[in-house]
């Protein structure tokens, strides 16, 4: 049997160190682990990648703490349009989403667009008709409603401003979930979902969504799932330059994606982070923000789970 592993991530960028309580960063961590634990345990059954990596982003979507399905923050209307997309490295099929309303776990409508239909990326209304197509059933505004990223909200409704999830210098981070992972075929997957920036309209679409910008995976090279300043990682076709790095420089897994985070994507004025990971089961977690919400498993008992530096 192969090495197996799996990363997951909830964001770069923390709350600081004076806003986190103990009781609040215990029940990150735990959200974390309730994530990884269930990804990995799909791995060590036999799973694919491509089932970890759903699993573990339906469990981040599932928490109020992660700007992702039910934590989405609001949007200029005091609505929540969401983004997800997921990849697959051996066949290089994908299924992305965005600006999607009431589905509860928008990685899954991604999968079904990569599995049960003959494109790659649905929008707005026609996502919507395809997941009711689907019989998706629709959770109600209630279902979405938190009481902190409303405040959120609140305090930039009605101007120009528009804030990567608690972008303020006191609260600074991006809630954006993402998993990957390498199965015992030696296969590896990466999926993203994010309820994007706060107070966003005209129907901004992060790099979450973005083949290539905020999700990729190919098994010659690697999965990979960013966090951050979205037009910057659009604009640096993030996820892909990793992969090119690999493929075209020769570069380890490890020094793709430093020298991507820490150098290419700091030059065009991006910050944020991504997790990594490649067919021989080896794991990244790069991030040039204060921390990100991360935590990785293999199958050789290494173990993390972690939010600042
Ligand atoms: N990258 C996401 C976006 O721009 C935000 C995040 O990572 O939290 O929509």
């Amino acid at each position: 049997m192969k090495k197996i592993s799996i990363a997951i991530h909830g964001g770069a960028g923390t709350l600081v160190k004076g806003m986190m309580t103990s009781e609040l960063e215990a029940k990150y961590r735990n959200d974390l682990k309730a994530a990884l634990d269930k990804g990995y345990a799909i791995l060590n059954a036999g799973g694919t990648a491509i089932e970890a990596v759903e699993v573990a982003v339906q469990v981040l979507e599932d928490s109020p703490l992660f700007n992702a399905g039910k934590g989405s923050v609001f949007t200029a209307t005091e609505s929540h349009e969401m983004d997800a997309s997921i990849m697959d490295g051996k066949t290089l099929n994908a299924g992305a989403v965005s600006l999607i309303s009431g589905v509860k776990n928008p990685v899954s409508l991604a999968r079904d667009v990569m599995e049960k239909s003959e494109h790659v990326f649905l929008a707005g209304e026609g996502a919507m008709q395809f997941a009711k197509k689907l019989d998706y059933t629709l959770e109600n505004d209630d279902y979405f409603y938190d009481e902190f990223r409303h405040k959120q909200w609140l305090e930039i409704k009605d101007t120009d401003s528009f804030q990567l999830d608690h972008s303020t210098k006191k609260d600074s981070k991006f809630g954006t979930v993402g998993a990957v992972a390498c199965d015992q075929e030696g296969n590896i997957a990466a999926a993203t979902s994010t309820g994007g920036m706060t107070n966003k309209k005209w129907g901004r679409v992060g790099d979450s969504p973005m083949v290539g910008s905020g999700n990729y995976a190919n098994n010659k090279t690697c999965a990979i799932s960013c966090t951050g300043s979205g037009e910057f990682f659009i604009r640096g076709v993030v996820a892909y330059d990793v992969a090119c790095l690999m493929e075209h420089k020769d570069m380890s897994l490890k020094a793709a994606s430093e020298e991507v985070i820490h150098k290419r994507i700091l030059e065009i004025g991006g910050d944020g982070g991504l997790i990594a990971v490649d067919s021989e089961g080896n794991i990244a977690m790069p991030f040039n923000t204060e921390g990100m919400y991360r935590a990785s498993k293999t199958s050789e008992g290494n173990e993390e789970i972690s939010i600042y530096k």
